[in-house]
């Protein structure tokens, strides 16, 4: 099928208009017009090729909201006109013992990521939702609860599955608390759904300067990492704290925040990290972990606990002509909270 979407083709370009042709419906396929569609920071990183690894043109976009127009003649749980969503996953083995645990973002195989990633039926490299269509297997299409609004769902499936995974792993509800570290697509998120789940959650943002989104946001506490007294006073105080710093950063001023046994999880920066002295670590059985998106049936799971609790992202609504500035924006750390680009801006000419 032929479509449309905005695509970088090289690591400096900036992105534009990309026609192309998607894959024909597979028996086990879903299709979809998309409706909307989230802007992580990992789409900029791999626009940028931040990452190494980046096979141009890539059409970023794994937030993915979208209206079913074709099924599979194998498809069970959908049919055309249903609301769905694609996060960062399209694929994996399906029998490895990561998948059958509903772990399919550790697939011993490697999961097909929604865009930049070879297909495993005919090795086309994936293009992801700045599209006007998206098709994929049944098993990664998720339903979307029915009352959430539409235009501001779509960064549950990256953001909030990415902070969600870790609060579940590590057992976060009422008595836990939670630390924050940057309070961008993923941190609100991680703030929402901690506060969600019932734990005491602390922003730890670099200034003051979001101070007061901090209520409006239910966290219970707000820590500047650069007011070197107040970062003092913190220490010994979380169980946990996801890190969604995006960039190659200093662990040593956050770990000793952590309580005895407590974890510093890492989903922000994948790379290098500045050289950590294991003295907090040591002196503490601190921990340091990461975590990757979340599984399907997770994935699932969260979005229905939006759905109950009405927990969405603050977004911004952008036109996909304005996805270039969008980035430059991403990377000063000017958006509140998440931008989401309405496809209907897209047109066919
Ligand atoms: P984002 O919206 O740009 O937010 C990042 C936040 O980190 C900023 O708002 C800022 O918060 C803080 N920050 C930025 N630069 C910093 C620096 N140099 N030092 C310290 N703090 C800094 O990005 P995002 O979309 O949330 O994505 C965050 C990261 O997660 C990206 O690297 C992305 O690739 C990664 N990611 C990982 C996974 C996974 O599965 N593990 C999934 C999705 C995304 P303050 O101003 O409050 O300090
Ligand atoms: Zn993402």
């Amino acid at each position: 099928m032929k479509t449309i979407g905005y695509a970088a083709t090289s690591c400096d370009a900036p992105l534009k208009p990309f026609s192309f042709e998607r894959r024909a419906l597979r028996h086990n396929d879903v299709a979809m017009e998309v409706l909307y569609c989230g802007v992580c920071h990992s789409d900029l990183h791999q626009a940028r090729n931040d990452w190494g690894g980046s096979v141009y043109p890539i059409v970023p976009g794994h937030e993915i909201i979208g209206r079913v127009t074709e099924t599979g003649p194998d498809v069970k749980h959908f049919k055309q006109g249903d609301i769905v969503a694609i996060g960062c996953m399209v694929d994996s083995c399906q029998h490895c013992d990561q998948c059958d645990k509903g772990n399919e973002q550790y697939c011993r195989e490697g999961n097909t990521q929604t865009y930049n990633s070879p297909d495993r039926i005919d090795g086309q490299n994936t293009y992801g939702g700045y599209s006007k269509h998206m098709i994929a297997r049944e098993e990664f299409v998720l339903h979307v609860p029915k009352n959430l609004d539409l235009s501001r769902a779509a960064p549950l499936l990256c953001a909030g599955i990415t902070t969600y995974s870790p609060l579940r792993a590590w057992n976060v509800g009422p008595g836990k608390k939670v630390g924050v570290i940057g309070l961008g697509g993923l941190g609100h998120m991680a703030v929402k759904l901690a506060v969600g789940m019932g734990a005491e959650v602390t922003i730890i943002s670099r200034s003051d300067k979001k101070r007061t989104d901090a209520e409006e946001l239910k966290a219970h506490k707000y820590l500047v990492s650069s007011d070197e007294s107040a970062m003092q006073k913190a220490a010994n105080h979380f169980d946990v704290i996801i890190d969604t710093v995006p960039y190659k950063h200093d662990l040593d001023p956050y770990l000793p925040l952590l309580d005895v046994d407590g974890s510093l999880v890492i989903v922000g920066q994948i790379g290098p990290l500045a050289e950590t002295s294991s003295v907090p670590l040591v002196m503490g059985r601190r921990r340091v972990a990461g975590s990757l998106i979340g599984g399907i049936a997770e994935t699932q799971e969260m979005l229905n606990l939006c759905g109950e609790k009405n927990i969405l992202p603050d977004c911004e609504i952008i036109k996909i002509e304005d996805i270039n500035e969008a980035y430059e924006r991403l990377e000063r750390g000017d958006v509140h909270y998440r931008f989401v680009i309405d496809m209907s801006s897209l047109k066919n000419d």
